[in-house]
């Protein structure tokens, strides 16, 4: 095709030449190839990249940048997985001083330690064969339900459906079902890691693999959970790797759509095998966002996860095609995986800051659960549910 009087326009707001044809493949639409997303990766024109990936955002979700206001519980750190890159994981025998496995009436006081004005509950842990099991979580689900009932159970990883599903001889459809009939929302995105099978193999090789990963996911959407999915960058993968690792999702939403947002997660390097290769740079955290927003043209969402690259960080990004900062977490101390693996953040961010680094990056803060249904910033759940909770 001829390059329009727009086109032209285009071509002289982007520096490097390799990306004006995949701008106007992102204008008009057009997903983009495996080479697209390694010109990306790889070009040095990061004020273009960034300028495009913010287009791109806006023509998604306009001036919107979502916060939720979550609690945050790692329930159990218990796990035989033994994945490179963890530093959260205990040996249960050999590290006695470090076991955390709560009980259902911990993670409950937990989830509700700072009263219940809060749109999701957001749990994950470990393959731990004394707490991943419908016996413990079927009863726990159903307290949430009981208690707060405006609260959203965003539960486990695919990884950890897995590990259920072989416990108990359950294939995935029956699993789901089980857990969707007792309250299930919404699955997390975690221990999608890198999906190139060389590469999976060397990071987390008794982990649930790439196609077992996809299904879970696909098959969740089909009966009505919702989801999201990560990637973990930073480590030993190639830039090839994070391509096919987006490609990969971008197909499965196609297969069978569900996915609300797409995290990106950076290696962190205390206390795991994976050490060497380092912390993630800024400049590469960025890019990430931006490559992601431009290759997942069927993903709603990108989030900015400030436990991960940090709020400042986070805050750029919404320039670089994030649309989303995730959540408060309560004002627990519960995240563990990351801070046991060195991350410099906290462990709570009041949703008064999210809206004014929103407002300052000259978006509009948008409170969501979830599913991104929509809260005004001063919501407060009715008053029944409450005196139910302290009844
Ligand atoms: S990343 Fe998850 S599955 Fe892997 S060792 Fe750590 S806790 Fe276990």
């Amino acid at each position: 095709m001829l390059p329009t009087p727009k086109h032209r326009l285009m071509a002289a707001h982007v520096t490097d030449p390799a990306l004006q044809p995949i701008e106007r493949k992102v204008e008009e639409g057009i997903p983009l190839s495996l080479e697209d997303g390694l010109t990306l990766f790889e070009t040095r024109d990061l004020h273009s990249l960034g300028r495009m990936a913010r287009a791109q955002k806006e023509r998604k979700s306009g001036k919107n940048v979502y916060y939720i206001l979550n609690r945050y519980v790692n329930s159990t750190n218990v796990c035989y997985a033994g994945c490179k890159f963890c530093s959260f994981a205990v040996d249960e025998f050999k590290e006695t001083d470090r076991v955390v496995r709560m009980a259902a009436d911990q993670v409950m006081s937990k989830a509700l330690e700072t009263g219940t004005n809060f749109n999701q509950i957001h749990i994950v842990g470990g393959h731990d064969p004394r707490q991943l099991s419908l016996d413990y979580w079927l009863p726990l689900m159903r307290r949430f339900k009981e208690q707060v009932p405006h609260v959203q159970l965003s539960l486990f990883t695919a990884a950890e459906l897995d590990y259920m599903a072989k416990r108990h001889r359950m294939k995935y459809p029956e699993l789901i079902a089980t857990l969707k009939s007792a309250g299930l929302d919404n699955v997390n995105g975690g221990g999608a890691e890198i999906f190139a099978p060389k590469t999976r193999a060397k990071i987390c090789p008794n982990k649930v693999g790439t196609a077992n990963w996809l299904e879970i996911h696909e098959e969740l959407h089909r009966q009505g959970v919702a989801s999201n999915a990560t990637m973990l960058y930073g480590h030993i993968e190639s830039l090839e790797d994070r391509v096919d690792h987006l490609i990969r999702l971008r197909e499965s939403q196609r297969r069978s759509p569900g996915y609300n947002a797409f995290i990106p997660l950076a290696f962190h390097p205390d206390g795991n095998e994976l050490n060497d290769c380092g912390w993630t740079t800024g400049l590469d955290d960025l890019r990430i966002f931006a490559v992601s927003r431009l290759m997942l043209d069927n993903f709603d969402h990108i989030k900015a996860y400030w436990m991960i690259q940090g709020l400042k960080i986070c805050q750029v990004a919404l320039h670089f095609g994030a649309d989303d900062m995730d959540g408060t977490h309560g004002s627990t101390d519960e995240e563990m995986i990351y801070h046991s693996a060195g991350t410099q953040s906290g462990q709570y961010v009041d949703d008064r800051e999210f809206r004014r680094l929103i407002e300052e990056a000259g978006y509009v803060p948008v409170r969501r659960n979830s599913t991104y249904d929509e809260f005004p910033h001063d919501w407060t759940p009715p008053p029944a549910t409450r005196e139910e909770v302290y009844a």
